[in-house]
Order: structure tokens, then sequence, then C-alpha cells
């Protein structure tokens, strides 16, 4: 029967290993999208993933494939982010798959985020299939890596296909492995349907449209539906799956990976990982779902026009159907207004997120530094969680303050191993082991402060080895830090958005940085602007931004109206991401500079 014909896999490896090429070659090969509409990367359909040329969201796509054996398969293939930021939606894919391809770089071999996604696969007890890609490199080296799959990630590799997505090689050798090794869905067809939702997305005209995995049962429009954890009931509209484009369907059945529609406007309902059941005869349980992701980092979201805050609530809410690891809740900042406290997986997330509501939503935002979250033991015996650093509790208050570590993992190449341990020992990290990989690489283990290496320790360790490192790290303990708040006072006023939490060693030296470096971006005013930085009342650096002398604005007046228009245009630009505090106009980068170290 039909069931034994479908194949649900994933595409899983390192950024940059060839996950999204090698999906082009597959949607080629089966001829699943036309020759002349073919492009690079073409799952790659945001504009922000065409722009920055990374995947950030899971694509998943139904395709035809004529094996050797005679028969048609019916693939469904999802292609997934390599970014450890958007490892929530390699989890999610893998939930709805048989089995995962793994795509390792013949040039150069398991990294960081391969071993990562090989457990998330692991857990789910997936069908592991190596491939080792790019062999059309120069300094490829597939024999080598294919010892390193078997070594460091101990699965067989013996059969592991040598592909170039670039060029189009092994990719039917490819293709026939997964019908040979991926296992057929099962499930009961006449169970009571059990679909689980793994992405979601608003639609204007067609309300919430749910991606599903359906593991028990059938669904078809006109079908009432219940979703099981938010206790809601809709009458299915539409089911279909994409091929990439949409293709509606006459239904869905266990082992079909699609989609789902059913007028579903309250947005808060639909929660990615709940299962969508028979509103009469529903399944017994819920599928497991996912474990809740928690944000690794807090930062505070404002629209640059303060009137714009219900706008910003309502993107959020329909970004988040998008994008299941992000966390919001409303704040409010002295200086800022209202917005919102949003949690992020990480950097790359949180700049994700503020361009996505930018674009999609049409808004003007500014983030605030990102901070992490601690935890304050205070001398009245209570725990206090703090995610916005202005809500540091007074000094007098506090016992101790903990802050979140890691456990890093870095691999690199032998020769900067040197490089990798003193930076980590300067941002604090306490060396854990070291296990060679093989004879030219190893695995550097260092617990850190994840303040340390949210901002810009990424950047810093390519740099410092050539692009060679790789790092994933979880979260691993709480541990007791010597921590202090700086605030920062402009014009005298504290701005609260601006202060943040400092290791008291280097505190002086930040204060004194982070004062230099506003002076330079805060634009100047027609007055003087003192810039402070202070622990408490003790003022620990000061500078001035001086007043301009001349007032550039009175030009505008003036010349042609064409060179005037030109003018207003990029002052309304240079406008974007500012916020005025009082008096003073602050830039986006304003707010990231008390992250920045040297
Ligand atoms: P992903 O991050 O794993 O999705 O990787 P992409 O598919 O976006 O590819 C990353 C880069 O590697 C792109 O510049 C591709 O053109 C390139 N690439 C992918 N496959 C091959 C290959 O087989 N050979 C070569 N030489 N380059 C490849
Ligand atoms: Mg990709």
């Amino acid at each position: 029967e039909h069931q034994k014909l479908i194949r649900n896999f994933s595409i899983v490896a390192h950024i940059d290993h060839g996950k999204s090429t090698l999906a082009d070659r597959i949607l080629e090969m089966t001829d699943t999208v036309a020759k002349r509409d073919m492009k690079d990367q073409l799952l790659d359909n945001m504009d922000l993933e065409r722009e920055r040329g990374i995947t950030i969201k899971l694509n998943a796509v139904e395709l035809q494939y004529h094996a050797k054996d005679g028969h048609t398969y019916e693939f469904h293939l999802i292609d997934t982010p390599g970014h450890v930021d958007f490892s929530y939606e390699v989890s999610r894919s893998l939930a709805a798959c048989e089995g995962a391809i793994l795509v390792v770089d013949a040039a150069q071999g398991v990294e960081a985020q391969t071993l990562a996604n090989v457990y998330l696969a692991l857990d789910d007890n997936l069908e592991i299939i190596p491939i080792i890609n790019k062999i059309d490199l120069p300094s490829a080296e597939p024999e080598k890596v294919r010892k390193e799959i078997e070594d460091v990630i101990g699965i067989d590799a013996e059969d592991a296909v040598l592909t170039s997505a670039k060029n189009g090689i092994g990719i039917e050798e490819m293709l026939e492995q997964i019908v040979q090794k991926v296992p057929a869905p099962t499930g009961d067809l006449n169970a009571p349907l059990q679909a689980l939702i793994f992405d979601s997305v608003y639609d204007e005209y067609r309300g919430v449209v749910l991606s599903v995995r359906v593991f028990e049962g059938t669904v078809q429009p006109g079908d009432r539906i219940t979703l099981m954890n938010s206790n809601t009931t809709y009458e299915v509209t539409e089911v279909g799956v994409n091929s990439p484009k949409p293709i509606k369907r006459d239904y869905l059945m266990a082992g079909d990976v699609g989609y789902l529609t059913a007028s579903i406007k309250d947005i808060t309902d639909t929660r990615v990982g709940d299962t969508v059941t028979n509103a009469k005869d529903p399944a017994d349980k819920a599928l497991p779902g996912y474990r809740e992701m928690a944000p690794m980092v807090y930062a505070g979201l404002y629209p640059s026009d303060n009137a714009k805050f219900n706008d910003l609530r309502e993107a959020l809410e329909k970004l988040k159907l998008n994008d299941a690891a992000l966390e919001y809740e409303p704040e409010s900042s002295q200086a800022l207004g209202f917005g919102f406290r949003c949690g992020f997986l990480g950097m790359l997330h949180m700049d994700v997120v503020q361009e996505r509501l930018e674009r999609e939503f049409n808004l003007d935002l500014i983030t605030t530094a990102p901070s992490v979250t601690y935890r304050v033991n205070q001398t009245d015996d209570t725990v206090l969680m703090v995610e916005n650093p202005s809500e540091m509790p007074e000094v007098s208050a506090i016992k101790t303050i903990e802050e979140p570590y890691v456990k890093a993992s870095i691999m690199v190449p032998n020769e900067y191993v040197g490089a990798v341990m003193e930076l980590c020992q300067h941002k604090r990290g306490q060396f854990q082991t070291m296990d060679y990989l093989d004879d030219y690489r190893v695995n550097v283990i260092y617990k850190m402060p994840l303040s340390e290496i949210i901002y810009d320790f990424f950047d810093k360790l390519k740099s410092s080895t050539r692009g060679y490192a790789s790092l994933d790290y979880e979260i691993a303990d709480y541990e007791p830090s010597d921590l202090v708040k700086i605030d920062i006072l402009l014009n005298s006023d504290k701005v609260d958005a601006l202060s943040f939490i400092s290791h008291r060693e280097f505190a002086e030296k930040r204060g004194r940085e982070i004062a230099s470096k506003l002076k330079k971006i805060i634009p100047r005013q027609n007055f003087e602007i003192p810039v402070q930085a202070a622990i408490g009342a003790k003022i620990i650096a000061r500078t001035t931004i001086k007043a301009y002398r001349k007032d550039v604005t009175s030009k505008i007046h003036t010349g042609d109206p064409d060179r005037r228009a030109k003018l207003l245009e990029k002052q309304k630009r240079g406008k974007k991401r500012m916020k005025s505090v009082g008096t003073v106009d602050i830039p986006q980068e304003a707010f990231m500079a008390v992250l920045q170290t040297d």
C-alpha cells in the first residue's frame, strides 16, 4: 500500500556544508522544480535568508522519486538551518521524520554542529545516512572524513555516498540510499487522528497555516479537529503539501508531512508541538511534542515611535507562530517608554527577529543590549531572577550574584589550540578537557560565562583561528561571580536601557571604554552632552559630546528642490533605528556598544 512508498527525512549538517545546495539538486533531479524556475538554495525563500546566504527556517517539500526498483516514492524532505541559534528548527524537523541525511564537508570534516545535530537525530531514533559533500574541492579528503565520521561520531560510514552538490555528483546514489535505508512511516489510517504541529505561519487570508506530520489516522477538509493542548476546535478548510509551492490535496494520511488550514484567527491558540486530533473521536493522548526552549539572552525591543506599541505587540504574536523559540512580555523603560522584554536563543536569533519584525511588519525598532539571566541571592534570603540589568537590586540588598555558565566545545586544528585557549582564558573560561579528533584536530572543552560568549566571542574565535574553529555550547549551570551594575548617564540623567552588568575586575575599564564609544556614536546636538558611567553613586568615567558648531539643517531650506528632497531623505534614513531620550537622540549602535569589548 501507499505508505510503504513514503520516505520522510531531514537534511542536517554544520553551517555551510551544503544542505540547501543538496536540496537544490534533489529538487532538480526529481523534476520538482522546472529548470527555468531553478535558482541556488531555492528553499531559502525568505529575503533575509537569501541576502545572508544562510538558512533560518526549516522548509518541508514533497517530491516524487522514480527509483531503480521501478516504484515511484513520495519523499518529504525538510531542509534545516545549521547555526546553533536555530537548532530548535532542526529538532522540530527531526520529530517529523524517520531518517536524517547527515552532510559532512569533505574539506572541513566533522564540526561542532555536525555532532550537535547527530545527537538530536539519535535522540529521535532516526536512521542517519552520512553523505560526504564537496568532493570537487581540491582540498577535499573524503577518505579521511569517512574515518572521522566513524571515529568521532561513531556511526558506520562505509557506504557514505561521496557527493558534489555543486556539480551534481552522487545525487542519484544518495536518493537510492534514502529509499533503501530510511524506514517507511507506519501508522493506522483508521485510528483517531494524531498529527504533530511542527511549524506554523500566519496568513492574512487563510489564518494560521499549520505544518503537520500525521502519525495516525487521516484528515480532510470539512473535518472537525481539536488542538489537544489548547483544547480549541475548528473545521478544516484545506489540506495540502508544499512542492515547493502549496498544492491542495483531498486528504492527508498517517505518514504524510503537509499543511492544514482551519480559519484559525486566534493566534494564541496555536502552539508548535501541539497535537491535532478529531473533535468527535479524539486520540487518547497527545503526542509528546517538544521541549520548551529556554532563551539564552534577553533584550528590550522598543518601537522608535511610541505610538507603534500595539503594532509591535501584534507583530510579535504573528511572528511567534513562525518562530517558536521567541519569547516576549511587556516591559517599560523610563528612557524608552513601552516595549517588550524578549528572549532569544542567541545574537543571530535576536538580529533575525528584529529584521523580520521591521521587514514583514513595517516597524522601526530599537533593541537594547542583550543580557543573560542573573540569579540574585538577596539579603532577605529570597532569590530574584534578573533579565534586565536595570532591575538589578541595590547593592545593599544583594548577598551574591550568580551567572549562567555554558559548556563550550570548540573544534580546531592543533596549531590554533594556543590561540583558542588564550581567548577562552581572557573570557573568564575554565579549561575542562581536550580530546584529539584525529592527528590534526582537537576538541577543546571550556566552561565559560554565557555573558562572555553571546556577543562577539564567535567572531573573535574565527579571526584568531583563520576561520578554522567551530563552536557549539549548551547551558551547564549557575556559578557565583563578582558582578556589578554599571549605569550610564546622559546629560546627568540615568538612561535605564543602557545599564549593564560587568565583572568587577573589568568594571572601570569597561566604563571608560563605553563612555568614549558613546561619545562617538551619539550624534552631536546644539548643546554639550556629558556622558558618565557610574557604579551606584560613584562616577567611574566621564566624557563630553561637544555641541556642533554650525546648523547643518539650515542648508535644507536653501538649495534646489531636488537636493533638498535628497537631504531630507538622507536625514530620514539617518533617523532609522534611533530613539529620542529626553533631548538626546540615541542610535541603535549605542545600545550594542555596551557589549563590545576590545
Ligand atoms: P548550508 O548552510 O549547509 O545550507 O550550505 P549551502 O547549501 O548554503 O552551501 C554553502 C556554500 O557551499 C555555498 O556557497 C555553496 O555554493 C557551496 N557548496 C555547496 N555544495 C558544494 C559542493 O559540492 N562543492 C562546492 N565546491 N561548493 C559547494
Ligand atoms: Mg542551508
